[in-house]
């Protein structure tokens, strides 16, 4: 399992789709890819290995952003199929997420989202945090990275996440517990991965993230990290 990210002023998708196969030596059984270019995202996931994902997002990948996100996923909630693949979109279809690890108490979170009329296409904790963020997004009035922070003191589990906003395309939000996550810093572009591979050959300059920390990733900016428990909110 593995997540990768950019943003910058390259084409994304060949980076993700990269990355992921250096990261393939994790484990996995499904892949996917979400692409943004300011205005547009596009989507691609199935079950299988990366080279599936290359076959079918030749076909449904039809734009170029600089902005995209891929996951190989080891499924934890749900069986391995196409729908249960990550990236998952929230039901507004403004953010985006990429998720490794198990939301724990995914359960009595979905069935309170279900309460306020949330629905789920998948049957995976995934979608259910990406929701989580969507609401309290909505609720408390707050930008993504603010509603991460609160969205994941409401979470027992292990993490990495990567999740960005269609309203706010010069960002990415990411956060660990667990997993890992790195993050790589080149001239005015940033790469997030599992490791280092994915992004060696394009910078030597990286944070990795310690547990209970979030990022937020902006272009035209330093990286901004934060604890998730104890930091006042971002
Ligand atoms: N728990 C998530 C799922 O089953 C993520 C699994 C992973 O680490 O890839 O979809």
């Amino acid at each position: 399992c593995g997540i990768v990210g950019y943003i910058g002023k390259r084409e994304a998708y060949p980076i993700i789709i990269n990355g992921l196969k250096r990261l393939e030596y994790r484990g996995y059984d499904s892949a996917g890819i979400a692409l943004f270019d300011g205005t547009d995202i596009q989507l691609s996931k199935t079950k299988g290995k990366v080279v599936d994902l290359e076959a079918r997002a030749e076909k449904e990948i039809t734009m170029k952003g600089n902005l995209g996100i891929g996951h190989t996923r080891w499924a934890t909630h749900g069986v391995p199929n196409d729908v249960n693949s990550h990236p998952h979109y929230s039901n507004s279809g403004d953010l985006v997420i990429i998720h490794n690890g198990i939301i724990e108490n995914y359960a009595s979170i979905k069935k309170e989202l279900q309460n306020r009329g949330y629905t789920f296409k998948s049957d995976t904790d995934t979608e259910v945090l990406v929701n989580l963020i969507e609401e309290v997004k909505k609720k408390e009035n707050v930008k993504l990275g603010k509603a991460v922070q609160i969205a994941l003191n409401g979470v027992v589990g292990a993490y990495a996440i990567a999740v960005f906003d269609r309203n706010k395309p010069d960002e990415i939000v990411v956060a660990k517990l667990g997993s890992p996550l790195a993050i790589g810093i080149g001239d005015d572009e940033f790469f997030i991965a599992s490791d280092a591979s994915p992004f060696i050959e394009f910078t030597n300059n990286a944070i990795y993230l310690e547990d209970e920390e979030l990022a937020i990733v902006r272009l035209g900016r330093d990286v901004k990290v934060r604890k998730i428990k104890n930091d006042k909110l971002v």
